[in-house]
This record gives structure tokens, sequence and C-alpha cells, in this order.
């Protein structure tokens, strides 16, 4: 088969050495092992900017879905009631998790284009004193935009309240200071921008929150706490590790910290997102969220005007020259999405608009 490079926003394109960790089938109970996991859980906690005396790691079979149920089913008890901040499908899917999990939970909705405002969280906040927990989204993948996290945590802090927050797609690709936002569960995953691959998500979370959730989990394999409980002993994993993805993922680790850490990779990101939406241009196809709230991670472009091509001959057509696109998800305009996440560099984004070119040519 021919291969082609990742733009989409996770699985993403991973480096050759990182791919070449999983050549080895190693042993999980052995002491090797549990320190690579350690070690992961620690290095975790230093890329969070969080202190080890008040926060801890916990890493969790699954993708990322997976974590953000985790946290969601762990940590609001039956007594408690979680706001969900939503503009988009990922923010959407937290309801559905509190559904299944029959959490009591209320919504505060925005367009998919339009970032939630601060100053409405903390109205609903003062309006329904029952509410016990926030969660959002931190880079909606649906549309490419970046919540603002630290005002939204400013009045959750101030009301009292536990923020959540998926930062997903954004960990390790944006300098995110969790002590500093006082959040007290983030989640993100191996396959996003630490440039791992599909296997585990991963929870930094504040002990004391983590200490206080036990016993409440409504599942028994996503328990948070019994999760940790059994990692923190020693770094063994409660059931089967992927142990092919967490070598891959220590690599990758080793990776962020040798191209410069977040600040370096944060960069890069941002300038191939910023080169591939001016150049767009040229072909009559802009972003579909504003410049100020777009983030670095995926841009959703809108098609040009009176297009005559559908997105499946768009994407054979570059798949076919070494990349692949991804199509759009937001519900209420007709567009496909471009990620720069992953070993991606300048020369894949001008290699990309060439490709453009000679297809609007055609
Ligand atoms: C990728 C992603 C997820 C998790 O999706 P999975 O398909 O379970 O990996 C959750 N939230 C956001 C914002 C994401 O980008």
């Amino acid at each position: 088969m021919k291969n082609y490079k990742l733009l989409t926003p996770g699985p993403l394109t991973t480096s050759r050495t990182v791919k070449e960790e999983m050549l080895f089938d190693h042993c999980t109970w052995d002491e090797d092992y549990k320190k690579i996991t350690q070690k992961i859980r620690k290095e975790l906690l230093k890329l969070a900017q969080v202190s080890e005396d008040t926060y801890t790691t916990v890493l969790m079979q699954g993708s990322g879905t997976f974590g953000v149920e985790s946290v969601l089913s762990s940590v609001v008890g039956s007594q408690d009631r979680l706001l969900i901040v939503a503009n988009g499908a990922y923010g959407k899917r937290m309801s559905y998790m509190a559904e299944h999990a029959g959490i009591d939970y209320v919504m505060y909705e925005e367009a998919d284009n339009r970032i939630p405002n601060a100053d409405k969280v903390a109205q609903l906040l003062q309006k329904d004193p029952g509410i016990t927990h926030v969660s959002m989204v931190h880079s909606e993948t649906t549309s490419g935009l970046l919540n603002d996290i630290e005002a939204v945590a400013k009045v959750v802090k101030a009301a009292g309240k536990d923020f959540i927050v998926d930062a997903m797609s954004s960990f390790g690709g944006v300098t995110i200071p969790v002590e500093t936002l006082d959040i007290d569960f983030i989640i993100s995953s191996a396959n996003k921008c630490i440039q791992g691959v599909p296997g585990f998500s991963f929870i930094i979370c504040k002990k004391q929150k983590l200490m206080e959730s036990q016993g409440k989990a409504r599942s028994l394999s996503l328990d948070l706490y019994d999760q940790w409980k059994t990692m923190e002993i020693d770094g063994k994993w409660r059931f089967t590790s992927p142990t092919h993805v967490v070598l891959a993922f220590a690599k990758a680790l080793e990776e962020l910290e040798m191209e410069g850490s977040i600040a370096a990779r944060s960069k890069r990101y941002y300038e191939n997102n910023r080169l591939l939406i001016r150049e767009m241009k040229q072909f009559g196809i802009t972003p579909y969220i504003d410049e100020a709230h777009q983030g670095p991670i995926i841009t959703t472009f809108l098609y040009p005007e009176n297009h005559r091509f559908t997105f499946q001959e768009m994407y054979d057509f570059i798949k076919e020259r070494g990349y692949a696109i991804y199509p759009g998800k937001v519900t209420d305009a007709d567009t496909f999405r471009i990620g720069n996440i992953g070993e991606i560099y300048r020369e894949d984004i001008e290699k990309l608009v060439d490709i453009f070119r000679e297809f609007f040519q055609k």
C-alpha cells in the first residue's frame, strides 16, 4: 500500500523512531516496564507545569473518549451536578457520557464558531448553586477553535467549583499552566500532540480531588481512583496495559524534549497552521473560524464559491500524492479540515499547497 502522511487531528504522523519502539514485546510485570510507566507519569506532570505534591497522573487504557468518560463517571458523584460548556461535537459528547452514567448535568451551548463566554458561565453558576463541577473542551477539534480556558477557569474557581478540561488535541502542542489555572482534572491522549500512537489516555489531576472520588465510579474498568491506586504502588497497570503504545509514548516524550519541549512544538504547529491558512487564500479557501479564535492544531476550511468537486475527489487526488486530509464536522456549514499536528514540517505544508494548486488547475 502506498504510504501517506496524516493531516488529521490524531492519529497523526509519528516519527520512524517512535514506530520502531513497538518492535519489542515487553513484559508487563517486570521492573523495567513499571519504571517506564512511572517515568511517563512524572514527565507529564512537568509538561503540565504542576507540582508532584499536589498533582498526579493516571494513565487509562483506550482512546481519549475513555479518558473523558473515566473522569466524568468517576468524580461527579450522585449528589453532584455537572455544567457542560460545549461548542462542538466533543463538548456534546460529554453530555452523552453524562446521560449514560446517569449524571445530573446542565448544558451551556454555543455555536460551533463561537467561544463560550466566561461571564455567562459565572451567571449560570450563580443561578444554580447545585452545580459542583464544570467541564469544557480546550481545543475543539470539531472546528479548530481554541477556547479561552483561562477566563473560564477564573470564574469556575471564584465560585469554588471543580474544573474538568478536555485538552485532548492541545496538551503538548499548546502551553497550559495547569496549576496556575487551578484545573482539577485535565485529559489528553497518547496519539495527539505528544505524537505517540493510539491506545491510552492520560489524566493529570489534583490528588486531593482524586482521593475524594473514591467509591463514586459508575464503571469498573474506567474507575479513575482504582486505576490510580494500583498504578501508584509501583507503576503496574490495573488491567493489561498497551505495552507497545507505552514504549512508543516514552520515546515520543523524549522527542518532544529534544525538539525544545512544548514551546518549540507549539511554535512549529502555529507557524505551519498560519502558513497553510495564508496560502489557501489564493484558491479562495478561507477558514470557518475567525483568526482571533483559530487554534494552531487543525483548520476548518470553507469550500471556494461555486466549487464543482466533491470532498472524495479532492481527498483521493491529495492522498495519491502523499497526504490524507479530513472531512468537515461542523453542522452549520459545508467544510473540510486540515490538521497540522504530528511529524509535519514547513516543507509538507508547501508540498500540500502545490498539490492543491495542481488540483485546482485540473
Ligand atoms: C480526539 C479528541 C477526543 C477523543 O476522541 P477519541 O476518538 O476517543 O480519540 C476528545 N476530545 C477532543 C477535543 C479530541 O480532539
